[in-house]
């Protein structure tokens, strides 16, 4: 067996050199941290769930124009990608309030915010990804504002289309954080979405109990993570339920003939 080389290793994913020049391999790990790393744990499956989450999400993005980097699904742990130049800004969308905002801002967790709030965050794990402005984005050269404009115009798609993904089997999409990539094309540069959205890095609440159906169940030591992620990959038809992540497998087609 060859050993593939391997471009980058992060908390969650790990990237490796794809079969063709301008692809990776992203490989899901089943680690789990917050808090900047300072918390860790393995929790045996979750990357098999994220990975099947992020393909279904992807996937649809794909089919509705909105451009990613996710080529296929290649098997429990692995999808093949665009390789992207990584825009080293986290764009955060939220609807509901929780986390830092309601912190930062004293807003209590789960009052609905009178509209849809984007947030840049600098991506730099010395300083625990600070809170940024357009204003230091453009500054320090981060990203253009044409790029900025980019990345709100993709970021508010991606939410009115998860919103309702989600709605529709009764999960809340109180806020999620995404990240954008350049990729290039001949003579063209595009800004796509890139890296993985999964239970990881939304914030999923049941609409009737409110349960949370995301990594807070690890932030905040509820336990019950793995059960959680299972929760919102049968309700998006993607395992059945009491199944091994693995997809519905084939179905039976009868022929019109039979009837
Ligand atoms: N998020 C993420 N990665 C990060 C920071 C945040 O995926 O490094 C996600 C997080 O899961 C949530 C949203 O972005 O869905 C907003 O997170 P917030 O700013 O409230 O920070 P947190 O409370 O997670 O530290």
């Amino acid at each position: 067996m060859t050993r593939r080389r391997r471009i980058y290793e992060g908390k969650a994913k790990i990237l490796y050199e794809g079969p063709e020049p301008g692809t990776l391999v992203q490989f899901f790990k089943d680690d789990a941290t917050a808090f900047n790393a300072k918390k860790h744990d393995i929790i045996d499956g979750k990357g098999v769930l994220n990975n099947r989450i992020s393909e279904y999400i992807f996937t649809s993005l794909n089919r509705i124009g909105i451009p990613t980097h996710f080529i296929k699904r290649l098997n429990m742990r692995e999808q093949l990608i665009k390789e992207v130049e990584i825009i080293p800004i986290e764009v955060v969308v939220r609807n509901i309030a929780a986390g830092q905002l309601s912190e930062r801002l004293g807003i209590p967790e789960g009052e609905v915010l009178p509209r849809s709030i984007i947030e840049f965050y600098y991506k730099k794990d010395e300083l625990n990804d600070p809170l940024v402005s357009e204003e230091h984005i453009t500054a320090f050269g981060w990203a253009t504002p044409q790029e900025i404009d980019d990345m709100m115009a993709l970021a508010i798609r991606v939410n009115d289309f998860l919103s309702g993904l989600f709605l529709g089997v009764g999960i809340q999409l109180v806020d999620f954080k995404i990240e954008l990539g350049r990729l290039y094309e001949n003579d063209i540069m595009r800004i796509i979405v890139a890296d993985e959205i999964s239970p990881d890095c939304c914030r999923l609440w049941d609409v009737k109990t409110n349960k949370k159906l995301d990594k807070d169940r690890f932030r905040q030591d509820m336990g019950g993570l793995l059960d959680a992620y299972n929760e919102v990959a049968t309700r998006l038809g993607l395992i059945n339920e009491n199944e091994a992540p693995r997809g519905k497998g084939p179905v039976l087609v009868k022929s019109d003939k039979e009837d």
